[in-house]
C-alpha cells in the first residue's frame, strides 16, 4: 500500500484553506495535509519536510508563489507545485508556469473535489513519468561515464580518468597533504605470455593482476590501467618508504600467484617503478619519474622494484664515465650535490672515508693480501652508496623509524651493491658493499637472495664492524655518541652474534694500537 500523499497547502485566507482541504479529503484517499498561511511558514515547512505535492495561492501576505517555486527549484526538492488563484489574469498564469508550476487552477475548480482531483491526478502522473525518465537518463549518463572512464577488460579506471583526477579536473578533490606516491607496474615479458599461452590467457593474467592490486590497494588509492600491460597506482598523502614497501608486497604476491592454464602454470612477474614527491598541481613530471624508475627496474633484470632515485643515480653515473672508481665516486658526489641532503652527504663522504681507513687497518691485522685490502678499502669508501636512495628525512630522523622506513633503510646495502656494480667496480667490491650489514650468525640476513660467497661474506663482516665502530663513536641524530671503550665493549658483546669474532678482535687490536700510536688509525677524530 502506498503511504499517504503528503500535501503542503498555502493560502492566506483561512476559509479557502478549509474549503480546499475538504475538497482534497472528499476523495477518500489517505492524505497528510500541512496547511499554512504565508510564504515564510511554507519555506520553513519545505526546508524540514518532504512533500509529494504543493498547492499554493498566488498572492500571499508576505510574497508571491514564484518565491516558493524558485525555492523548490533551487533546492531540487522535486515536488510538483500547482498554483491556485481567484484571478484568471493571463499574467499570473504565465508567471506561475514560467516559474515552474505544473498547472494553474482557479479557486472555483479547487474547491470542487472531482475537478480538483482530475487535475491533481494528471499532475501527479506527469510528475512521476518525468521522475522515471530522469532516473533512466541519470543511469544512462552514469553508464556512459563508466564507459568513458573505465577499462572494460580489467574494470580499472582508464588513463583519461586518472589524468583528469590528477590534474584536478575530476570530481574528486585531491588530498594534497604529505607526498603523492606513484607506482607504475609493468608485466614482465607479457608478449611471451601471449605468444606461449595465447591472448585469452594474457587477458586473464591482466584481469587477475588488476584484481589483486585493487584488493591490496587502500580505499583512496587510484588504480588505473595506464597502457597495454601497465598499471598505475597513485596514493595520496603518503611517502616513499610506504610506497616501496607496498610495491614490494605487490611484486612478491604476483610472483607467488599460481595461474593454471592448459594444465600448466603461467609464470608471471612484474617490474615496478616508484616515485614520491609533494603533491603539486602538475603531475606530469611525477609520472615521467615513475616511468623512468620502471624502465630502470626492467634494465636491472625485471621482477623488481626500483625508485626514481635509483634511476637518477644510474643517469648521473653515466655522466661520469672515466677514471678510477674512487675518482668516479668523488665526481659523482660532485655531480649529485644538488640532490643530496646534509646527512646523506656526511654518510657518503666523512663517514665513508673513516670507515674505509679503518677497514684497511683491520684487513692488514687480519693478514689479508694486498688486492683484498685494496678492494676492501674501496668498498669501505662506497659502502653507504645505497643511502643515495634513502630520503634525507629518514636518515636524519631522531625518533624511532616507522617499520616501512626501517625496511627502506635496510635496502641500502643491497641497493649499494647494485649501484657499485653499475659504477663498474670489481664484482668482489660490489659484493662487499652488498653484504656490509649481514649478521655473522645469520649469513643471509641481508635482503639479497643470492647464495653467500665466503670472500664476500668476510669483506662484508669487516665493513660491518668498521661501520659500527665509526657510527657508535660519531654524532648521530638518533642516538648518543659513545666513547671508544664503550663502543669496543659493544663490539665484544655482539661478537659471534652480529659481528664476526675474528674481525672484532682485529678491530680491537687496531684501536689498541691507535691508543698507543694515534697516527696509525683514525676511528673518529
Ligand atoms: P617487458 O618485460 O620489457 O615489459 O616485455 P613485454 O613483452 O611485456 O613488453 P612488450 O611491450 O614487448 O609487449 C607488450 C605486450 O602486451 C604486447 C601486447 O600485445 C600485449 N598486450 C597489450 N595489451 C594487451 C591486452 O589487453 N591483452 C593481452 N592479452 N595482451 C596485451
Ligand atoms: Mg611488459
Ligand atoms: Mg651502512
Amino acid at each position: 500500500m502506498r503511504p499517504p500523499l503528503s500535501i503542503l497547502l498555502i493560502d492566506d485566507d483561512a476559509g479557502h484553506r478549509e474549503l480546499i482541504s475538504r475538497a482534497l479529503l472528499a476523495d477518500g484517499r489517505p492524505l497528510c495535509i500541512d496547511a499554512v498561511a504565508n510564504c515564510s511558514d511554507a519555506l520553513a515547512a519545505l526546508s524540514t519536510e518532504r512533500f509529494d505535492l504543493v498547492l499554493t495561492d498566488f498572492n500571499l501576505d508576505d510574497g508571491e508563489a514564484d518565491t516558493l517555486l524558485c525555492f523548490i527549484r533551487k533546492h531540487r526538492l522535486g515536488c510538483p507545485t500547482v498554483v491556485i488563484s481567484g484571478s484568471d489574469e493571463q499574467d499570473i498564469v504565465v508567471r506561475s508556469m514560467r516559474s515552474g508550476s505544473f498547472d494553474f487552477l482557479h479557486k472555483n475548480d479547487a474547491i470542487d473535489p472531482a475537478k480538483l482531483w482530475r487535475r491533481l491526478d494528471a499532475v501527479i502522473g506527469q510528475h512521476r513519468g518525468m521522475q522515471c525518465e530522469r532516473r533512466k537518463m541519470e543511469r544512462r549518463v552514469r553508464r556512459l561515464e563508466q564507459l568513458a572512464t573505465r577499462d572494460p577488460l580489467t574494470g580499472l579506471s582508464n588513463r583519461r580518468a586518472v589524468e583528469s583526477i590528477l590534474t584536478g579536473n575530476g570530481r574528486r578533490t585531491l588530498d594534497r597533504r604529505g607526498e603523492v606516491v606513484l607506482a607504475m607496474l609493468d608485466i614482465d615479458h607479457f608478449k611471451r605470455i601471449n605468444d606461449t599461452f595465447g591472448h585469452q590467457c594474457g587477458d586473464r593474467v591482466l584481469r587477475t593482476i588488476a584484481r589483486l592490486m585493487k584488493r591490496m590497494a587502500k580505499r583512496n588509492d587510484i588504480v588505473a590501467r595506464w597502457g597495454g600491460e601497465e598499471i598505475l597506482v597513485c596514493r595520496l598523502n603518503s611517502n616513499l618508504a610506504a610506497g616501496i614497501c607496498w610495491a614490494e608486497e605487490i611484486r612478491a604476491a604476483i610472483e607467488k600467484l599460481k595461474l593454471p592454464w592448459d594444465d600448466q602454470l603461467v609464470p608471471v612477474t612484474v617490474s615496478i617503478g616508484v616515485h614520491a614527491e609533494p603533491c603539486h598541481d602538475s603531475i606530469q613530471s611525477a609520472l615521467s619519474h615513475a616511468d623512468h624508475a620502471l624502465y630502470y627496474a626492467k634494465q636491472r633484470g625485471r621482477n623488481r622494484v626500483r625508485t626514481s632515485r635509483h634511476a637518477l643515480f644510474a643517469d648521473l653515473i653515466g655522466r661520469v664515465t672515466t677514471g678510477e672508481p674512487q675518482r668516479r665516486f668523488d665526481a659523482l658526489l660532485d655531480e649529485a650535490r644538488e640532490q643530496l641532503g646534509p646527512t646523506q652527504r656526511e654518510h657518503l663522504t666523512e663517514h665513508s672515508r673513516r670507515v674505509s681507513e679503518l677497514v684497511s687497518h683491520v684487513a692488514a691485522v687480519l693478514g689479508l693480501n694486498d688486492d683484498l685490502r685494496e678492494h676492501l678499502r674501496l668498498a669501505g669508501r662506497l659502502h653507504d652508496i645505497g643511502k643515495f636512495c634513502v630520503p634525507e628525512n629518514v636518515l636524519n630522523k631522531s625518533s624511532t623509524l616507522h617499520e616501512t622506513e626501517r625496511k627502506l633503510l635496510n635496502r641500502h646495502a643491497a641497493d649499494g651493491g647494485e649501484m657499485a656494480e653499475i659504477m663498474g667496480v670489481e664484482r668482489t667490491i660490489a659484493g662487499f658493499v652488498r653484504r656490509h650489514h649481514d649478521r655473522f650468525d645469520a649469513p643471509s640476513s641481508g635482503n639479497d637472495p643470492r647464495p653467500v660467497d665466503r670472500t664476500e661474506a668476510l669483506g662484508g663482516h669487516v665493513i660491518h664492524v668498521a661501520d659500527a665502530l665509526v657510527t657508535m663513536t660519531s654524532e648521530r641524530s638518533y642516538k648518543a655518541t659513545r666513547s671508544l671503550p664503550e663502543a669496543l665493549a659493544e663490539l665484544r658483546q655482539e661478537s659471534g652474534r652480529q659481528f664476526s669474532p675474528d674481525v672484532v678482535d682485529a678491530a680491537i687490536r687496531v684501536a689498541d694500537r691507535r691508543s698507543t700510536s694515534p697516527a696509525t688509525c683514525t676511528v673518529t677524530d
